[in-house]
């Protein structure tokens, strides 16, 4: 019930994240939140987002527009950034899901949310003990494939990480 809600919460902390920037929403501004708002739930990185908005309106962001969106975003915390590799990023939503790890399907880019991981977390913090280590946060990636291919066309294949950063 509250679905529609929670959305025009995420809309409007975009818009803020502008306002206070004195930034007007411009068109590829205004575009970018609308298919980050259409994709829920999507783990992207900076070229997907970049290539998908081309394909639907052509020249509407440059690539310039689209990281420079994406690190204010981040700085305002209304995008989470985990770094998968040395130099490549995976961008999504902060906290609408909570804290979570990932399994990402290194052929297809699919990637999966897991939670329900207590024992995992009570390992940790035991492991961590030992080392007499404190834990800020933690990021668990884990790669591989799943057995079955997903249906949904909703996936974007990783970029190969050696590629990124031209
Ligand atoms: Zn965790
Ligand atoms: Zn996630």
């Amino acid at each position: 019930m509250s679905k529609q809600k929670g959305s025009d919460l995420v809309r409007e902390r975009f818009y803020r994240v502008f306002l206070e920037h004195n930034l007007k929403l411009t068109r590829p501004r205004r575009a970018l939140i609308e298919h980050l708002m259409a994709k829920k739930g999507w783990h992207f990185q900076a070229e997907d987002l970049l290539r998908e908005l081309n394909e639907k309106s052509p020249g509407v962001a440059s690539r310039a527009t689209v990281y420079r969106t994406l690190d204010l975003l981040v700085d305002s915390e209304v995008l989470t950034r985990t770094r998968v590799h040395e130099n490549s990023y995976r961008y999504e939503l902060a906290d609408v899901e909570g804290h979570h790890h990932h399994m990402v399907d290194i052929r297809t880019g699919r990637v999966l949310e897991f939670t329900g991981d207590e024992e995992l977390h009570r390992m940790l913090d035991r492991i961590c003990a030992e080392q007499g280590f404190k834990e800020h946060y933690h990021v668990l990636e884990v790669y591989g494939e799943f057995e079955q291919a997903q249906q949904s066309g909703e996936d974007v294949p990783l970029h190969d990480p050696g590629q990124l950063g031209n």
